[in-house]
């Protein structure tokens, strides 16, 4: 069973919070980014939905079109999706709808991390990006709001479309897998707001932990590490501060 357009409009109301109120994490990662946030240029992620998420992209909107390959590599995705997803692309972070945007937006960067015995225990980033994207450095800055909805709208997802509790559950599976062999934890938003950490090599268990333990990484380490980034990435370091 898949979720019905239907049910992605329901997703879509019930999952609406920003990961904080006050923050503009865009202005942050921009910079490193040719001054487009690193989560809304497909050259750094390609946004997949649902055929039926697209089905309703498309009954609200014109903001999304279907994504073009521009490359070798871009083409090889497009060409290997599974045929109830496809590739799209929206007009650009200077026409952005708000509550037009994918559910893949509005959780990035987070994902649901299910444990070893399959439950989902809270929220994990995609680490594939945590040289580009401030969040994955600072998850405690994501506020209940999000928290709550973020959860309860992908718990709705799973009651409908097994197959998609079954690629998180995955993809947890891969973060133990890959943290494991670098020998550090998971940091984890736990779904009660706490805070949690996955040790490595220690067959998935969770300890509680304080928001103070959580080490940034990457560019955002410190204020020396993120200007020498942002001109690594052909930019200007002038006037870019990471936020205190
Ligand atoms: S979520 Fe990450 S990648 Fe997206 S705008 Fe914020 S800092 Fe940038
Ligand atoms: S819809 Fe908005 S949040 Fe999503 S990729 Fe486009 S600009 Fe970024």
């Amino acid at each position: 069973m898949t979720a019905s357009k239907k049910d992605f409009a329901k997703i879509y109301d019930m999952f609406s919070a920003s990961i904080a109120k006050k923050l503009d994490c865009g202005k942050i990662c921009a910079p490193l980014n040719d001054g487009i946030p690193v989560c809304c240029s497909t050259e750094n992620a390609i946004p997949i939905v649902e055929n039926e998420e697209w089905d309703l992209l498309k009954s609200r909107t014109d903001l999304w079109q279907p994504f073009k390959a521009y490359d070798k590599a871009s083409k090889k995705i497009v060409k290997e999706l599974p045929d109830t997803t496809c590739a799209v692309e929206c007009k650009g972070a200077a026409f952005c709808e708000r509550d037009n945007r994918s559910l893949a937006c509005r959780a990035f960067p987070f994902f649901p991390y299910f444990t070893k015995d399959g439950e989902l225990i809270g929220l994990a980033c995609y680490w594939g990006f945590e040289d580009r994207c401030w969040v994955i450095s600072n998850i405690q800055v994501a506020e209940k709001k999000f928290v709550n909805e973020m959860i309860a709208a992908y718990e709705f997802l799973f009651d409908k479309d097994e197959e998609q509790y079954e690629a998180y559950y995955d993809e947890s599976a891969a973060m133990r897998r890959v943290f494991s062999k670098r020998n550090e934890p998971i940091q984890l938003v736990g779904r009660d707001m706490e805070y949690l950490m996955v040790l490595p090599k220690s067959g998935g268990r969770v300890i509680p932990t304080k928001a103070s333990a959580f080490r940034p990484t990457g560019p955002f380490v410190s204020d020396k590490a993120y200007r020498k980034a942002i001109k690594e990435a052909g930019g200007s370091p002038k006037g870019h501060h990471l936020p205190n």
